[in-house]
C-alpha cells in the first residue's frame, strides 16, 4: 500500500491520557503518527471494539506528542468510549477530510456547543498569521463550557483578539445565541474570513449573515460518515460527499448547495429528510 493511503488503514491505539472537560464531554488522547500531522478541521474514525465506528474531529495534537478527540457523551458508542480507561485500546482510521485554510486578516470563529473542538487546532493555527481573532463561542449553560481557558491562553493578548461566550440560559457570558453576536459584530466590523463549527441550523444561519454582509466563511459540517471515503454515499449534500470533500465547505460551496444546508441531512441509508423545524 503506498504511503498516501496507510492513514486509511486501522492502528490499535492505547488511551494515554483523559481529560474530564464537563460531566459528559471528556477529551481521550493517544498517540498516533497520522494525527500528530491533522490539519485543523480534520476527522478520524474511532473504532471502539465490538460497538461502532464513529467520526470524531481531532481536537488536540503535538500535545506532548499526543493527539485527541473530545467527545460528547450522547449515545451507544459514545457511552462505551466514556467507559474507556488508560491503557484501554480504541481502533483509528484517519485523519480523513480536507481542511481550514488560514487567513492573514481579521477573522471571527463562530463555535456552538462542542463545535469548538474542531476550531481550537485552527486557532493554534491562526494565532501565527492572523492579525485580529475574534471568538465567539455559543453554549446552552455553564456547564457546558468547554476549551475557554485555553483559548483564553492562546488569545490572552488582548489589544487584537476577543472572546465573547454566549449562553442560552444566562448563566455565563452574554445571555442569548452565538449568532445574535455575529449579527451585531458584522454590523460594525468587517473580517477577512469567518470560520464555524457546530449544529447545522446555527452555521447556516452564519453563513446566511456572512453572505448579507459580503464576507467569506468556511463552514466546518457534520453529516452522518460511515465508510469516510467517499463510497457509501450517506453523507452527500449536493454533489459533495461530506467525509471527503469536507468537512470544510466555503461560500462559494454553499452557495450551490444552499437549498439542502440547514434543510435537509440524509439518514443511516441515505435517505434525504427535512431538519426538525424547532431548533
Ligand atoms: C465529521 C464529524 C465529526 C464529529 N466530531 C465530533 C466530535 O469532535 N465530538 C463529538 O462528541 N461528536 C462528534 N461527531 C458526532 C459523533 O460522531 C456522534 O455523536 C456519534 O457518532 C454518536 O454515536 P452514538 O452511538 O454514541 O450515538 P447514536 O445514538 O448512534 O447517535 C446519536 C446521534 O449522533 C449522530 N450520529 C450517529 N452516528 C453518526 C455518524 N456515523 N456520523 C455522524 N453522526 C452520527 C446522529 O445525529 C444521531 O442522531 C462528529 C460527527 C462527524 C460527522
Amino acid at each position: 500500500m503506498s504511503q498516501k493511503f496507510k492513514n486509511i488503514r486501522r492502528r490499535n491505539v492505547h488511551i494515554e491520557d483523559i481529560i474530564e472537560e464537563t460531566l459528559n464531554v471528556k477529551t481521550i488522547l493517544f498517540r498516533d503518527k497520522f494525527c500528530q500531522l491533522a490539519k485543523p478541521g480534520q476527522y478520524v474514525m474511532i473504532w471502539i471494539p465490538g460497538i461502532d465506528e464513529i467520526p470524531m474531529s481531532i481536537s488536540v495534537r503535538n500535545r506532548l506528542s499526543l493527539s485527541g478527540v473530545t467527545v460528547e457523551q450522547v449515545g451507544e458508542a459514545t457511552e462505551e468510549l466514556f467507559k474507556k480507561t488508560l491503557g484501554d485500546i480504541i481502533g483509528i482510521r484517519g485523519p480523513f477530510g480536507n481542511w481550514f485554510q488560514p487567513n492573514t486578516g481579521n477573522v471571527a470563529l463562530v463555535s456552538g456547543g462542542t463545535g469548538i473542538a474542531s476550531l481550537f487546532p485552527l486557532i493554534e493555527t491562526l494565532i501565527k498569521t492572523s492579525a485580529k481573532i475574534v471568538a465567539v463561542l455559543g453554549f446552552k449553560s455553564l456547564k457546558e463550557i468547554i476549551f475557554l481557558n485555553r483559548i483564553r491562553k492562546l488569545l490572552s493578548d488582548k489589544r487584537y483578539h476577543r472572546i465573547i461566550v454566549t449562553t442560552e440560559d444566562g448563566s455565563y457570558g452574554q445571555k442569548g445565541l452565538a449568532t445574535d453576536v455575529v449579527s451585531s459584530l458584522l454590523k460594525k466590523e468587517t473580517f477577512k474570513m469567518i470560520y464555524t463549527c457546530g449544529p447545522e441550523l446555527m452555521m447556516r444561519r452564519v453563513f446566511d449573515l456572512a453572505e448579507e454582509s459580503r464576507t467569506h466563511i468556511q463552514v466546518c459540517l457534520e453529516r452522518i460518515i460511515r465508510c469516510s471515503v467517499g463510497l457509501c454515499g450517506s453523507c452527500f449534500i449536493g454533489e459533495y460527499r461530506v467525509c471527503k470533500e469536507g468537512l470544510v465547505l466555503s461560500s462559494e460551496q454553499l452557495r450551490q448547495v444552499k437549498d439542502e444546508f440547514g434543510t435537509f441531512k440524509r439518514d443511516f441509508n441515505g435517505v434525504k429528510m427535512h431538519f426538525k423545524t424547532t431548533h
